[in-house]
């Protein structure tokens, strides 16, 4: 078997040899045991099953939820004289027989499938007329509710097992906290498979984290300073802000091309795939750029705005340095940030529950961003992996500065308070901001805050200070925003602090010219 297996590898896939745990993998699954596969994104999950499906008896199903895909991953096995083909939406009547019968003469290595597929009495009725040599169900995570990316259709993929109990069914994923990975298990029914957990940590990438002033000057300094000439994907929340984005570093000499969903079918894959061909472009993209995408020389990827969750700041930041280089993970992230994530979670549809979970994946975010510790052990902490300071983050290489900031909240908090109290008003963090540094802005003069006896109490601090404290604030659950305009309201933390039982430690933020860099990446 194990020569079996070497000899495919060398042979079909040209390599030498395997990587990490993959000889160990394939070994379990061709000789017929299920497997659960938790490998960071380039780590070469694809031969783990690949191999086992070339090596043992009939074809090897493999369930993946990314249709766009299916095509150029079938495309560049057969390149390689491997026999696969897939089952998707896209298929018109013709190409779908052909697929069909080429499956149940056994003429393929490898067959995907689309999880919706396998819903269709239609399609288990072929299954059963062919011979499977196991089901591989990649992006495994999309099983787990209360995960970043779950699929409904993954659920149905429990029947796997009672439908074919002999078939070795092989979940891989890059993503996966302890417990989602417990909840795979459960759901797939993977009750007696064995685990294989590599370690999450890409070292060559550099982690950093900074206050958000103005974010497209600051990238700017970003890839001139240490990146000029090279890939990269700079990540941005909404349309507008990716076409203005790209526009702006296209003005400032850096070949840059938007990519978001509302951009033609026609668009999008010419700029993906100049994107992959030529050298040192830079993709301005929502998140739907990236899942999928092997560019090896991706030498940083960059966040405008708050990604929603640590493992989908990880994944989109794991499309760095695939090739082992150094490469840079940089986010920029300021209070409008925490206000307006707040506001996606009230605004979400869907119940209590899951805007709970929402707020959770949030709040480790938020507590990436904010840790006076070292980023990387903060992540692999989060994915259950423990990890000595890195050395390579923002926060090793230039250990930040806590300091006592209970005055400065107990000043903050009492403004809050007494514009609720006194005037039965709620306000953005912006009014209260000027309340606390005596600013006679319209606003002000027009309700009469300058009355207020919080005005002026807070002249010790820069405005571009206040919005870090308001956004640590926001951070540590010591106050919170609500509605449509995010104003600021009281939480129970905050009346701890009001009644002096509690204190506060905020991050001291570096001043703005050390913010545009900290050190080159080793
Ligand atoms: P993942 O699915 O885990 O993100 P892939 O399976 O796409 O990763 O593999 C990432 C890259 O590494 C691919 O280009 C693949 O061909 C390459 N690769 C995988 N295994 C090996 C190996 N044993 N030796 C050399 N290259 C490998
Ligand atoms: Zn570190």
């Amino acid at each position: 078997m194990s020569r079996d297996a070497a000899e495919a590898l060398r042979r079909v896939f040209g390599y030498d040899a395997f990587r990490g745990e993959q000889q160990e993998i394939i070994e379990h699954v061709a000789g017929g045991g299920d497997a659960l596969v938790l490998m960071p994104t380039g780590g070469g999950k694809s031969l783990c099953y690949q191999i086992p499906a070339l090596v043992r008896e009939g074809v090897g199903v493999v369930i993946s939820p990314l249709i766009a895909l299916m095509q150029d991953q079938v495309d560049a096995l057969r390149a390689l004289g491997v026999r696969a083909g897939f089952l998707n939406s896209t298929l018109d009547f013709e190409e779908r027989r052909l697929v069909e019968a080429e499956f149940v003469t056994g003429e393929l290595d490898l067959l995907y499938l689309a999880p919706e597929a396998l819903g269709a009495p239609s399609t288990r009725a072929l299954l059963d007329r062919g011979r499977i040599s196991l089901f591989a169900i990649d992006e495994a995570h999309c099983v787990a509710q209360w995960g970043h990316d779950f699929r409904p259709d993954y659920l149905a993929l429990s029947m796997l097992h009672e439908k074919w109990p002999d078939v070795p069914r092989i979940a891989l994923t890059a993503t996966a906290t302890t417990a989602t990975r417990t909840e795979i298990a459960t759901r797939l029914r993977l009750d007696d498979a064995r685990h294989f957990v590599s370690s999450f940590d890409r070292p060559n990438i550099q982690y950093r984290i900074v206050p958000k002033n103005e974010p497209r000057r600051q990238l700017l300094t970003l890839l001139r300073t240490e990146h000029a000439g090279d890939a990269g994907i700079v990540y941005c929340l909404s349309r507008a802000s990716v076409e203005k984005t790209a526009e702006f570093l296209t003005q400032n000499g850096i070949t840059a091309l938007p990519y978001h969903a509302g951009l033609d079918a026609g668009t999008r894959s010419r700029h993906q795939s100049r994107f992959l061909r030529e050298d040192g472009l830079v993709m301005v993209a929502t998140i739907a750029f990236g899942m999928g995408i092997d560019k090896p020389d991706v030498r940083f990827v960059a966040h405008l705005d708050l990604p929603r969750s640590v493992e989908g700041y990880y994944q989109e930041t794991g499309r760095a340095g695939r090739d082992g280089l150094p490469s840079t993970a940089w986010l920029a992230y300021g209070l409008q940030d925490v206000v307006q994530q707040r506001k996606l979670i009230e605004g979400s549809d869907g119940d209590v529950a899951r805007r709970r979970v929402l707020a959770a994946h949030l709040d480790a975010m938020l507590a990436l961003c904010e840790t006076v510790e070292c980023r990387r052990t903060q992540i692999l902490g989060y994915f259950g992996e423990s990890s000595a300071s890195c050395g390579n983050c923002d926060t090793c290489l230039a250990p930040p500065e806590s300091w006592d900031g209970t005055v400065a909240a107990q000043k903050l908090l009492s403004t809050v308070l007494r514009l609720a109290r006194e005037r039965g008003q709620k306000f953005g963090a912006g009014q209260s901001i000027d309340i606390l540094l005596g600013k006679q802005s319209d606003k002000v003069t027009q309700h009469r805050h300058d009355s207020l006896s919080t005005f002026g109490i807070g002249t010790e601090l820069s405005e571009s200070e206040w919005r870090g404290v308001v956004r640590q604030m926001l951070a540590q659950g010591l106050l919170a925003v609500e509605g449509e305009y995010g104003t600021l309201v009281l939480t129970e933390g905050s009346t701890a602090v009001l009644r002096k039982e509690r204190e506060v430690r905020l991050r001291r933020e570096a001043p703005r010219a050390a913010s545009a860099r900290v050190a080159k990446p080793r």
